[in-house]
C-alpha cells in the first residue's frame, strides 16, 4: 500500500518531568526508525486540529481545561490534569497538532482513494475520555480521527483497531455513542485502565473486547487476533479501518507484560491491510498510542509501517 507517514514534529513541545515514561525519546526514537524504512511519503507540519474537530468528541469543558492548564503552566512547571497526565506550558500545542496531523492523514486517504497513514505524534490519546484527560492522554486523536471521516466524509463504517496493551477506554466512548463506529481491543487484564471487560460491548456489539492475561505470548496474540478478530472486521466491512498503533504490548516493554516482537506487529498490518483491501478500498490509518522502551518501539513500529508499504 502506499504509505504516508504524517509527521508532527510539535510532538516534541510536550515535556514531561524527568522518569516519566511518555517523553519526547519514544517520538525521537519511532522518527529515525520510520526514517529508515524505504519508499514512505512523508508529510511535515499538518498544523493544529480546530476547535470543531475537537468539539465532534470532546466537551468545550475539556478543551477548555487542557488548553487553560497549559496556559497557566508556568516554564519549567506542570499543571497536573490527573495524577500522571501532566500539561506543560506547550503541551497543548503538540496535543493540537497531533489530532490536526490524524485529521490531516484521513483527508489524505481519502482524496487520494486508499492508501496507508501513520500518525507520528505524542501525546498518546486512547485513554482520553469526552470530558476527561488521563493516562498521558490529553485529546482523543484517533476518535477525533474518526468522527471527522463520519461527518467530514460521510462515512457510514469506521472501524478501530486499538493493539496497545493498554484498554482504549476513551476511544470506546465514541463507540458506545455512536453506532457507526465498530471498536475493538486487545488488551492485557488487569491492568491500567481497568475497563474492557468481554461483557462492555457497546450498542448492539459495535464494541469487541478481548482481554488477556499477563504472560500472553505472540502466538497467543496472533490466535486471538485471527479467530475472532479477523471474523467480527469481516462482518462489520469497515470503509476506514483506524489502528490506535501502541507498541507497549512487545516483551522489552516496561509497562506492559506481555511477550510480542515487532515481527507480530507486521503480522497484524498485514492482516489489517487484508481488511482494508476487501472492504476499505485500502484505506488505512494508524495514530502512535503506547510504547515505553525506545529501541522495541522503533523497531516495532518500523516493522509494522514497513509490512503496511508492503502489502
Ligand atoms: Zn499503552
Amino acid at each position: 500500500m502506499k504509505t504516508t507517514i504524517f509527521d508532527s514534529p510539535a510532538s516534541r513541545l510536550h515535556a514531561v518531568p524527568a522518569g516519566h515514561p511518555e517523553h519526547s525519546g519514544r517520538y525521537e526514537a519511532t522518527r529515525a526508525a520510520l526514517m529508515a524504512l524505504p519508499g514512505c511519503d512523508w508529510v511535515e507540519n499538518s498544523g493544529p486540529a480546530g476547535m470543531p474537530d475537537l468539539a465532534r468528541f470532546h466537551t468545550a469543558a475539556h478543551v477548555d481545561r487542557v488548553l487553560s492548564a497549559s496556559a497557566e503552566a508556568e516554564a519549567g512547571e506542570w499543571v497536573a490534569l490527573d495524577p500522571d497526565t501532566l500539561v506543560c506550558d506547550r503541551s497543548a500545542a503538540a496535543a493540537l497538532n497531533a489530532a490536526g496531523a490524524a485529521v490531516a492523514a484521513i483527508d489524505r486517504v481519502m482524496a487520494e482513494e486508499g492508501g496507508a497513514g501513520f500518525v507520528l505524534a505524542r501525546p498518546p490519546g486512547h485513554h482520553a475520555e469526552p470530558d476527561r484527560a488521563m493516562g498521558f492522554c490529553l485529546f482523543n486523536t484517533i476518535a477525533i480521527a474518526a468522527t471527522h471521516a463520519l461527518e467530514v466524509h460521510d462515512l457510514k463504517s469506521v472501524a478501530i483497531i486499538d493493539i496497545d496493551v493498554h484498554h482504549g477506554n476513551g476511544t470506546q466512548c465514541l463507540a458506545e455513542r455512536d453506532p457507526h463506529v465498530f471498536f475493538a481491543s486487545l488488551h492485557q487484564a488487569p491492568l491500567y485502565p481497568g475497563t474492557g471487560a468481554e461483557s462492555e460491548t457497546g450498542l448492539g456489539g459495535n464494541v469487541l473486547n478481548m482481554p488477556m492475561p499477563a504472560d500472553t505470548t505472540g502466538a497467543q496474540w496472533r490466535a486471538r487476533f485471527e479467530t475472532q478478530l479477523v471474523p467480527a472486521l469481516q462482518r462489520v466491512r469497515p470503509e476506514l479501518v483506524l489502528v490506535s498503533a501502541g507498541f507497549d504490548a512487545h516483551a522489552d516493554d516496561p509497562v506492559g507484560g506481555w511477550g510480542l516482537r515487532s515481527n507480530d506487529y507486521a503480522w497484524a498490518a498485514r492482516q489489517l491491510a487484508g481488511i482494508a483491501r476487501d472492504f476499505a478500498q485500502y484505506r488505512l490509518v494508524s495514530v502512535l498510542e503506547g510504547g515505553y522502551d525506545c529501541p522495541a518501539l522503533g523497531r516495532s513500529a518500523a516493522a509494522f509501517v514497513g509490512a503496511l508499504s508492503e502489502a
